[in-house]
């Protein structure tokens, strides 16, 4: 049974890395909804809910896991804030592709991970090792089967601990298993098949942008007057590949980032 595979990879973490927190991560799709409910269904203290506010994505996802997972226990936002419209109005969109994508993850979550992880949980102490929980599934890209690990330390913050609890998980029982427990879904990762938090423009396709913004039209004008300002000063726009040499610092490990990341795949 595919829950007693994830209960052997979370008895093997506890035992390798004894915890002094564990954190389950929402992004708002069906994966970390999923892996979320079975931490919780194998009884695991989660000490906190963290979700990654890019603040470019559609904002009711934001809205539901806040609604969704506050009530549950101690709840955070790992929250961009201005970092993604500064960085338009400074430079330009972040571009297309795998490299410009490496440079979006670092910008709007693996940095704001990273810095609520040492708010909330570490807070300068030592010796504090924390597993984060997370959705990621090996069969949901070529590439992941060929990357993903059960478990990987965060190369810049070796103490936090990402853990793909439902690593052995196929979407079919994933699914299943969601619907038997009741788990609630975000509408909006119902409509678009995906978490809708990630917007960035670096992995998504006109039509996929056009979907969401007919869908959710107000989120659609933000984007298309933040464009427009952004081609007033730079030239180009969303989705468009960044016109200059790019020498940029780019996150190779991205934990949190599904729905791009298979479609590099
Ligand atoms: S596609 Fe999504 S997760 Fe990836 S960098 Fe952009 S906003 Fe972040």
């Amino acid at each position: 049974m595919l829950i007693d595979k994830s209960a052997a990879i979370l008895r093997q973490a506890i035992d390798q890395f004894s915890p002094t927190h564990i954190v389950s991560m929402v992004s708002g799709g069906k994966d970390s909804a999923a892996s979320d409910q079975v931490a919780r269904e194998l009884g695991v203290k989660i000490d906190m809910v963290m979700h990654g506010n890019t603040r470019c994505g559609i904002p009711q996802t934001t809205e539901f896991v806040r609604d969704t997972y506050g009530k549950l226990g101690d709840y955070v936002e790992a929250d961009a804030g201005t970092a993604y419209e500064d960085y338009v109005l400074r430079k330009g969109f972040f571009g297309k592709g795998i490299g410009a994508h490496g440079f979006a993850y670092r910008v709007l979550k693996a940095t704001p991970f990273r810095k609520a992880v040492s708010k909330f949980i570490r807070q300068r102490r030592r010796d504090v090792r924390i597993l984060l929980i997370n959705g990621a599934r090996k069969d949901e890209s070529e590439n992941r089967k060929k990357n993903l690990q059960v478990w990987r330390s965060d190369p810049a913050a070796p103490n936090n601990i990402w853990l793909s609890l439902i690593y052995d998980w196929d979407q079919d029982s994933r699914d299943a298993y969601l619907e038997s427990r009741r788990t609630p879904i975000n509408p909006v990762s119902v409509q678009l098949c995906r978490s809708g938090e990630c917007m960035c423009g670096t992995m998504q396709t006109s039509g996929e942008r056009a979907e969401a913004a007919a869908l959710y039209p107000e989120w659609g004008k933000w984007l298309s007057e933040l464009e427009a300002e952004a081609k007033r000063l730079h030239g180009f726009g969303w989705g468009d590949t960044f016109p200059r040499r790019d020498s940029r610092q780019s996150e190779l490990f991205a934990p949190m980032c599904k729905d791009c990341m298979a479609r590099a795949a």
